[in-house]
């Protein structure tokens, strides 16, 4: 088990309920619950409750003191996913993330998003890993920081896997209407599967996809599919 600390306080639900409160006033419907959380990587995550239209919202401390600006953003992320807010909390995040707790300089400060503008991926990792691993990967995941101007690259690193800080990072250019979530799904399949697998050292190099890694990756269920929409649409794909 890793190591959690809860806090309670009164300053803290204090400031949970004042944060609620003043997201409620801009959403058009629906209840939000606020938990703040010192969580080094997480600053957002939204859990939506479809059903009684609740939204569970776990924000990191910086968020507490956040103005009118930040909090109506908070509301159309949590409601609607909206892109204009998802950037004005990016933005907000970088620009306070020199508070977040327990930053090292060793460790770069790495901002864990999962809900983006079109694909959430919390729920395409958790729906893995309780389908093909038995809900046994350990692993944070998140978008990558966004880009600059959309041009045509020569190639896209579309995932990544960092064992030491067990971080699954999806590029951003994956989070865009035309990509199916299979095709999103197939890629943090395949980065997941590096947890199980050891990068081993075959004729003095390292191998980071062996024989049965690929076999592996080929039990994904739209692998095929997954593929040929790859192929397909590889010039979109690119042009970032
Ligand atoms: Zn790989």
């Amino acid at each position: 088990m890793s190591k959690t600390t809860k806090r309670i306080s009164q300053e803290i639900l204090d400031a949970q309920d004042s944060l609620e409160r003043r997201i409620r006033a801009h959403l058009q419907r629906g209840r939000v619950q606020v938990t703040l959380t010192d969580n080094r990587y997480t600053m957002i995550s939204v859990r939506r409750v479809a059903k009684e239209r609740r939204y569970e919202v776990r924000l990191h401390h910086m968020f507490a003191d956040a103005d009118p600006l930040i909090t109506r953003a908070l509301a159309r992320y949590i409601a609607d996913n909206d892109a204009d807010a998802s950037r004005v909390l990016g933005d907000f995040i970088d620009d306070n993330s020199g508070h977040v707790r327990g930053r090292s300089r060793r460790t770069p400060t790495t901002v864990i998003f999962t809900a983006g503008e079109h694909h959430d991926l919390r729920a395409i990792y958790d729906d893995l890993n309780a389908r093909y691993f038995e809900n046994k990967i350990d692993a944070a995941i998140t978008w990558g920081a966004r880009c600059g101007r959309p041009r045509r690259r020569n190639s896209i690193k579309m995932g990544s896997y960092s064992v030491e800080d067990r971080l699954i990072r999806i590029h951003r250019s994956l989070d865009r209407e035309f990509i199916p979530r299979y095709f999103v799904a197939w890629i943090v399949f395949h980065e997941m599967l590096h947890q199980v697998h050891d990068i081993r050292v075959k004729n003095g190099r390292r191998e980071f996809h062996s024989k049965e890694f690929m076999a592996d990756e080929a039990q994904f269920e739209q692998y095929d599919e997954a593929k040929r929409w790859e192929r397909r649409n590889l010039d979109a794909l690119l042009t970032y």
